[in-house]
């Protein structure tokens, strides 16, 4: 069975650090929109310009262009064995979009990441990226590098971690993402984890939380068949 994730939570919940180890031990793609979006404005495309604007002041672009994207990405080989969405669905119209693009196929798992605002702030304010790789500096690893320990780049704030923008992110998480939690609590898929802890611990609490799903599903199949 593909292990088909969306691992789901706010901005600075650790979602894209879980999903990277989780692409490390399953061998499985880590899709990330926000890294999609962040590549083509880096690219110049027209793609790309119009992100930015949007990503800038903390807002969503729209949904039927991030469904767009993700409707091409999950058409790839790669995702034969699943794959885990990273920052999508952040609408209840993205997820209603993706159930349909996964219509016939296994189903899809939800870890929602648990972390209270006061941790976010400080969490996305003390982060930095690197300007060239992307790659991130949690406030988990100690004080973050000027340089880039993978590609020797300027290590920066990303420029939607400003105080102002993060609040922003915050308050439209709240207003459009948190009600996916009732769009997916029901499910015998989905699974809230405490976030505020360690990110071992964490992906320790993911991986406990993947066998139960997965061996609940295994026995509904087998009560089905
Ligand atoms: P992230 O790296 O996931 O925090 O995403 C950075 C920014 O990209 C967000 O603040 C949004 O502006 C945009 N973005 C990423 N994913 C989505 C999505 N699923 N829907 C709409 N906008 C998105």
């Amino acid at each position: 069975m593909a292990l088909n994730l969306v691992m789901f939570g706010p901005p600075g919940a650790g979602k894209g650090t879980q999903a990277s180890r989780l692409e490390q031990s399953r061998g499985i793609p880590q899709i990330s929109t926000g890294d999609i979006l962040r590549e083509a404005v880096h690219a110049g495309s027209e793609l790309g310009r119009q992100a930015k604007m949007i990503m800038d002041k903390g807002e969503l672009v729209s949904d039927e262009l991030i469904v767009g994207i993700i409707r091409e990405r999950l058409r790839r080989d790669d995702v034969e064995q699943g794959f885990i969405l990273d920052g999508f669905p952040r609408t209840v119209a993205q997820a209603v979009a993706l159930d349909e693009i996964l219509t016939g196929g296994d189903p899809l798992v939800i870890i929602e990441l648990n972390v209270p605002d006061s941790s976010l702030v400080l969490r996305l304010s003390s982060r930095r990226v690197c300007g060239q790789c992307g790659a991130t500096y949690g406030s988990s690893d100690g004080e973050p590098p000027s340089i880039c320990a993978n590609c020797g780049a300027d290590v920066v704030l990303r420029s939607d971690d400003q105080k102002e923008v993060v609040l922003e992110r915050l308050r439209v998480y709240q207003e459009q993402t948190q009600p996916l939690v009732a769009f997916y609590q029901d499910r015998v898929t989905f699974r809230s984890i405490d976030g505020n802890q360690s990110p071992d611990t964490v992906q320790t609490a993911i991986v406990a939380a993947l066998d139960s799903v997965l061996a609940v599903v295994r026995e509904e199949r087998l009560s089905v068949g």
